[in-house]
């Protein structure tokens, strides 16, 4: 894609104490139209750092998929969307394994995530059990088929992020071979769901220990169209290292 989509979820990490990385990263933002930036706070951020980071995008971690009523502690998508987020994160890995999260589930998060207005980035990617079966890629396509919403223009609001789970917060990246070979099976199946203009337009994000050092070697990728972010995406210079790369 023309402008690399740099994204970082900061997971449970962040009090107010953290706004000044916000306001750096939207000012360096303002800097480099090149590359569009965003970041996905805890909820409890999601207001304050909309408000001060005006050019970069802000979105949550996640949404129930109820659109209210007896839940306790949950964040409907249309609160998310009213408290500034222009988009939410769905089916990450850590909400998979950490709170039973199932494909039919993400499914109508990404239901409830679109009527609400918002954009979505849908998560997908393998356990290294399930690489060294050799199956990652039907794993992967086969998460994708389930949750990839289907409705008119659907593809305009939907960005993928391939984030092996191996390579989440362990310091190893995917092969760049095969980082490769999994964004072009996502892309073959994303035209094959919206047809080759929409589906070739819809960005691929890879996720797993990005950091300045190898960001540029893996966002020069084809069908790397930009990176998601956690424990590098904490600190404004580790984050925007990444976006310089880009
Ligand atoms: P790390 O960049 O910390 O490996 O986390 C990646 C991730 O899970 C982003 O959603």
């Amino acid at each position: 894609a023309e402008r690399p989509y740099i994204v970082g979820n900061w997971k449970m990490n962040g009090t107010r104490a953290m706004l000044p990385e916000a306001r750096a990263i939207d000012r360096a933002a303002q800097r480099n139209m090149k590359v569009e930036v965003a970041i996905a706070p805890p909820f409890t951020l999601i207001h304050a750092v909309h408000r001060e980071a005006e050019q970069i995008g802000v979105g949550a971690q996640d949404c129930s998929c109820d659109p209210d009523g007896a839940h306790t502690g949950d964040i409907s998508a249309a609160m998310v969307a009213d408290s500034g987020a222009k988009f939410v994160i769905l089916g990450h890995s850590e909400r998979r394994s950490a709170h039973g999260e199932t494909d039919s589930l993400i499914a109508s998060k990404v239901r409830s995530a679109l009527d609400a207005g918002l954009r979505i980035i849908l998560c997908c990617g393998e356990s290294e059990a399930t690489r060294d079966a050799g199956e990652a890629e039907n794993f992967v396509l086969d998460q994708l088929r389930s949750s990839l919403p289907d409705t008119d223009n659907a593809a305009e609001k939907v960005t993928v992020a391939y984030e092996p789970i191996w390579a989440i917060g362990t310091g190893k990246t995917a092969g760049l071979e095969d980082i490769s070979a999994m964004h072009g099976a996502i892309r073959a199946l994303l035209v094959e769901t919206y047809g080759e203009e929409a589906g070739t337009a819809v960005r691929i994000l890879y996720g797993g220990s990005v950091k300045p050092e190898n960001a540029r070697e893996i966002l020069a990728l084809s069908d790397v169209d930009g990176a998601l972010v956690g424990g590098a995406s904490l600190s404004a210079e580790s984050f925007l290292g990444i976006a310089v790369a880009a």
